[in-house]
């Protein structure tokens, strides 16, 4: 085989995967392997969620990019201009045109706060913040530091975001960390999402609906947020409903890197990248795979998705280049914890087709599943050093594979 060149856009958790997975696979005269990024810091995005409550600082959980890749790596640090699939070639900020034989997507999601009316405006970072960047996260816990009561309401404008799970748990960080602070009963705590439900599937969304109620956190479901004042202290939906709130932690829209609309045939209407569900190959090109947050399939944007995804998309560019069959292995495998406050978690693990089961995972005598315990939180702390040392230099975890494991799940009917 001639030595291939291998480009891959992002060097975030699915870009550095990926690449350093590549690189297991192939020696340095069999290909080159470039990663492109904006910058050279690489967030612990799940890190974020304990930045508010003090529980971790931003410095913690930021590491050079290019020291997360092996030797043998090339590292751009620059801005992706756009895509030229037809010429095979990527356009980068200085002006340089790098080709590639196989190209693999990871630049994850933009936010968009702007995109909604008035959350950019007066009051933001003052009454108005996110916790989904390092900066929000920051200016998030100062304002959270001198709180002392009133109304905080917790948003997620729109789906797909990232994590669909981590504002609920923010909202059970914040009754925990307002009932230690004893100001909790000073505190009204609202939960409101366009869902018409807690989450995404009925299972889950039944036991995280009854945590919420239990807190006494107030629900508000379908509620689409179309303007803010972050003076005033208001939340207006579509339907003209309002929410007054004297702090607002908002998740902004979410949609895809600027460059993808820019580059065509790559994405779609969002920017995101239309992804064989199964093989992560796109439509666009049989060379261009994509993975993680930037694609469009339809299973979580996460973390533990980007690290299946990359088992499979490995295995595909290392088939596609010796001309065999891809591997359809992707099952739309998703597993998260979810913090929920006086150091307990609970577990979610599902699919494209299953939804979250109780049980234990992976197996029946693992971490128990859609239960609050002490395990789960611990499982979840120590995710980071997992994350470091373990998944994004492309070891392999025993247990922690790319098919959904269903040993340990207990069947059981859902109540419509
Ligand atoms: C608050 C929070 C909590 C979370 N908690 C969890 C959790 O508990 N468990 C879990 O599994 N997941 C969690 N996630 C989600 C997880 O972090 C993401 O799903 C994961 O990082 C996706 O990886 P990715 O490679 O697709 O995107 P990213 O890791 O975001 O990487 C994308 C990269 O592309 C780069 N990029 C973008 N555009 C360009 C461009 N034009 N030119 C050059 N570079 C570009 C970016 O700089 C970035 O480095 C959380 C996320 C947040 C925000």
């Amino acid at each position: 085989m001639s030595r291939k060149r291998i480009v891959v856009l992002g060097g975030g958790t699915g870009g550095t995967m990926a690449a350093n997975r590549l690189r297991r696979r192939f020696d340095e005269d069999e290909a080159e392997i470039h990663v492109v990024d904006h910058d050279d810091r690489h967030v612990y995005q799940p890190g974020l969620l304990f930045v508010p409550f003090g529980l971790a600082q931003v410095a913690e959980i930021v590491r050079p990019r290019s020291r997360q890749l092996r030797k043998g790596i090339a590292f751009h640090e620059n801005e992706v201009e756009a895509v030229w699939s037809e010429r095979d070639e990527v356009l980068l900020d200085d002006g340089t045109a790098l080709p590639y034989d196989v190209l693999v997507v990871a630049t994850g999601v933009r936010l968009q706060p702007g995109e909604t009316e008035g959350l950019t405006g007066p009051g933001w970072n003052e009454r108005a913040f996110t916790f989904y960047s390092p900066e929000g996260a920051a200016q998030l816990q100062r304002a959270l530091d001198g709180f002392e009561g009133g109304r905080l309401v917790v948003n997620l404008v729109d789906m797909p975001i990232k994590c669909p799970v981590a504002p609920l748990e923010f909202a059970f960080l914040a009754d925990w960390y307002l009932r230690e602070r004893g100001i909790r009963s000073r505190t009204e705590l609202v939960y409101s999402t366009p869902l018409d439900a807690a989450f995404t599937k009925p299972i889950a969304s039944e036991h995280l609906a009854g945590l919420l109620s239990e807190r006494e956190i107030e629900l508000v479901t379908e509620f689409n947020a179309a303007e803010v004042d972050g003076v005033g202290g208001k939340l207006v939906s579509y339907d003209e409903r309002e929410l007054d709130f004297d702090l607002l932690v908002t998740v902004p829209l979410h949609g895809g890197a600027p460059y993808v609309e820019r580059s065509p045939g790559l994405g779609d209407a969002l920017g995101f990248v239309p992804t064989d569900r199964r093989t992560l190959q796109t439509p666009v090109k049989p060379n261009v795979f994509a993975l993680g947050d930037a694609t469009d399939l339809p299973t979580s944007k996460a973390g533990s998705v980007t690290h299946f995804e990359a088992e499979v998309l490995t295995e595909n560019v290392v088939r596609y280049f010796a001309g065999e069959e891809l591997d359809a292995g992707y099952d739309g495998h998703a597993n998260c914890f979810i913090e929920t406050g006086f150091h307990k978690a609970l577990l979610i693990d599902f699919n494209y087709e299953t939804e979250p089961l109780p049980g234990r995972f992976p197996a029946a005598f693992g971490l128990p599943l859609l239960r609050e315990s002490r395990l789960n939180h611990l499982g979840k702390l120590m995710f980071q050093w997992v994350y470091w040392h373990a998944l994004l230099p492309g070891r392999e975890i025993p247990g922690l594979g790319p098919a959904m494991p269903m040993g340990g799940k207990k069947h059981i009917p859902i109540h419509a």
